[in-house]
C-alpha cells in the first residue's frame, strides 16, 4: 500500500515525490507516509539529461503566462504558486549552484545535467521515497465505491489507517506483473516527445480510463525539414538573427524574432523552435501555412529596399555579394542572392530598381518550402494533452476522479524554448506533490 504513488518519475514525477515527502516531513507525520515512485525506463531522467545539450536550463530568469501555451488563467496561478524564484530557492536547497546566461536562461554551474538528475535522486532517497526503474504502469483502476450512477462516492474502500485505498496501479516490472495500492495517484508520465527516453503518450490512456479527456497532440519545439533542393543544406551550421512569420490561409498567426539554424534537413534553433508549433498546428487544421523569414528583423520590403539604396550608393564598386556580406553570413548572403536571381559578384552601383526590390523582398520575406515537421523522436514538447480546465489549478487534483492528481507534460500546457517546460514541470510538481499528501 502506498500513500502516494507517482506515476513516472520525469521532472515532474521527481518533483512531486521530493515535495510530497518534504510536505510529509514537516507536517511530521506518523507513520511517515509512503511514497513510491513508478518509472518505467531503466534509467531514471533520461530526458533531463539530454534536455539543454547536455546542460539542462532548468528554468528561466523570469517567468510569466506569456511565456506559455494554453489556458492563461490556470498558467499565470500555477507559476505564482511556484515561480522562477522558488524554483531557484529550491535548487539551491538541493545543492545545485546555477549560474544565468545572457538570454536568462539558467543552467546548473556544472554545465552538467546529471548535476540536477543526481540531485533530485539523492533528495528522493534522502526522504525516503522509493524510485522503483523498469516498473511501466499498464493501467490505473479506481477502486473507490460508486453510487447507483458510477460517480464515486465520498469514501472509497475502507482501510483502518487512514484515507481510502482508492487505486489499483498495475505494472509490470522484469517481465512479471504486479498491482500497488494507492490512496492516491500523481500521474507524471509526460507528453509523447522523444518516445526513447519512456515518454510515448502512454499516459494518455491511464488518465482517459479515469474519466479525462485529451485533446489532439501535436510536435512543438521541433525543427521543420524544408523542400530538398533549397538552399539550406549548402549552409548547414550556420546561425544567423532573423523573424519569421507563420500565416495560415493568408493571415499572419504568429511572428518572432530569435536565432535560426540552417541544417542538412531544413531549419531548427530557438526561433525555428518557438515558431514551429504554430505551423504544425495550422497545417494539421487544414490550413494553408506559409512561412516567411526576414534576415532584417522589424524591417519591411520597403525600408529594406532604401538600406539597399543607401549601401549602394556608399559603396558603388563593392560586390553585391560583399555587400550584403555585411549583413548576414557570407554563405546566407550568396544565397539569398541566389534565391533573388542575382550574381554576388554583380557591383553594387549595377543594382537596378526591379533587381534591388526583389532582393529586398528575399531579405525580408522570403518563403521557406516546409515540408515537414521533424516528428516526435526530435520535438522537445507536446503541444495538447488533458485540458487544464479538468484539473484544480491550486492543487493538480483531478476534477474527475477523487485522490487522482496530474503534473507536468501531460496537461495541455507548453512553454517556449528557455526553460520554461522545466518550471512548469517544477511548479506543477509542487503542487501536486504537497496537495496529494495533505488530501484526505
Ligand atoms: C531534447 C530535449 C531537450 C529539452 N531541453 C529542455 C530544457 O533545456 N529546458 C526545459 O525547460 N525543457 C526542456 N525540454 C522539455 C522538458 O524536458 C519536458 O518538458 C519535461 O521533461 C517534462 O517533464 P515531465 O516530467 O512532465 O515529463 P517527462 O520528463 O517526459 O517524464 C515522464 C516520465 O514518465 C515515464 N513514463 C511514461 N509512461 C509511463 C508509464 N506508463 N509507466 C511508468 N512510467 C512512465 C517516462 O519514462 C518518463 O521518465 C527538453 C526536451 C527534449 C526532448
Amino acid at each position: 500500500m502506498a500513500d502516494v504513488a507517482v506515476v513516472g518519475a520525469g521532472a515532474a514525477g521527481l518533483a512531486a515525490a521530493i515535495f510530497a515527502a518534504e510536505e510529509a516531513a514537516h507536517a511530521a507525520a506518523d507513520p511517515a507516509p509512503r511514497i513510491v515512485a513508478l518509472e518505467g525506463a531503466r534509467q531514471i531522467g533520461a530526458k533531463i539529461l539530454i534536455s539543454g545539450g547536455g546542460r539542462c536550463n532548468v528554468t528561466h530568469e523570469q517567468v510569466s503566462a506569456d511565456d506559455f501555451n494554453g489556458a492563461r488563467n490556470p498558467i499565470r496561478n500555477v507559476l505564482a504558486a511556484f515561480d522562477a524564484d522558488a524554483a531557484k530557492e529550491w535548487f539551491a536547497s538541493l545543492g545545485v549552484a546555477l549560474k544565468r546566461e545572457d538570454t536568462g536562461k539558467l543552467f546548473p554551474v556544472s554545465d552538467s545535467a546529471r548535476t540536477v538528475v543526481d540531485a533530485l535522486v539523492a533528495r528522493c532517497r534522502a526522504l525516503g521515497v522509493e524510485l522503483r526503474t523498469g516498473a511501466r504502469v499498464t493501467a490505473i483502476r479506481s477502486t473507490a465505491a460508486r453510487n447507483a450512477d458510477g460517480v464515486p462516492a465520498a469514501s472509497g474502500a475502507s482501510d483502518a489507517d487512514g484515507p481510502p485505498a482508492r487505486f489499483d496501479v498495475a505494472y509490470e516490472r522484469d517481465g512479471r506483473a504486479h498491482v500497488l495500492r494507492a490512496r492516491r495517484v500523481i500521474v507524471t508520465t509526460g507528453g509523447r516527445s522523444l518516445p526513447r527516453t519512456g515518454s510515448d503518450g502512454g499516459g494518455y490512456a491511464l488518465v482517459r480510463a479515469l474519466g479525462h479527456t485529451v485533446t489532439e497532440t501535436h510536435p512543438a519545439l521541433v525543427p521543420l525539414v524544408l523542400r530538398r533542393g533549397f538552399f539550406h543544406a549548402g549552409l548547414r551550421g550556420i546561425s544567423n538573427e532573423a523573424e519569421l512569420t507563420t500565416l495560415a490561409n493568408g493571415k499572419r498567426i504568429d511572428r518572432r524574432s530569435g536565432s535560426l539554424l540552417w541544417t542538412h534537413f531544413g531549419v531548427s534553433g530557438p526561433l525555428v523552435l518557438d515558431a514551429s508549433r504554430h505551423w504544425v498546428l495550422a497545417r494539421a487544421h487544414g490550413d494553408t501555412v506559409e512561412l516567411r523569414m526576414s534576415v532584417l528583423p522589424g524591417e519591411s520590403a520597403e525600408q529594406a529596399d532604401a538600406r539597399l539604396q543607401a549601401l549602394a550608393r556608399d559603396r558603388p564598386r563593392a560586390s553585391l555579394g560583399r555587400l550584403l556580406a555585411g549583413l548576414v553570413p557570407e554563405r546566407l548572403a550568396e544565397a539569398l542572392l541566389h534565391a533573388a536571381e542575382v550574381d554576388p559578384a554583380t557591383p553594387a552601383a549595377q543594382l537596378g530598381r526591379d533587381t534591388r526590390r526583389r532582393l529586398a523582398r528575399c531579405l525580408t520575406e522570403l518563403a521557406l518550402p516546409v515540408e515537414r515537421d521533424r516528428g516526435w523522436d526530435f520535438a522537445e514538447v507536446t503541444a495538447g494533452g488533458v485540458p487544464l480546465a479538468e484539473v484544480d489549478f491550486r492543487t493538480m487534483a483531478s476534477r474527475r476522479t477523487d485522490g487522482l492528481f496530474l503534473a507536468g507534460e501531460i496537461l495541455d500546457c507548453e512553454g517556449r524554448i528557455g526553460g520554461f517546460n522545466f518550471q512548469w514541470a517544477w511548479a506543477t510538481g509542487f503542487l501536486a506533490g504537497r496537495a496529494a499528501v495533505r488530501s484526505p
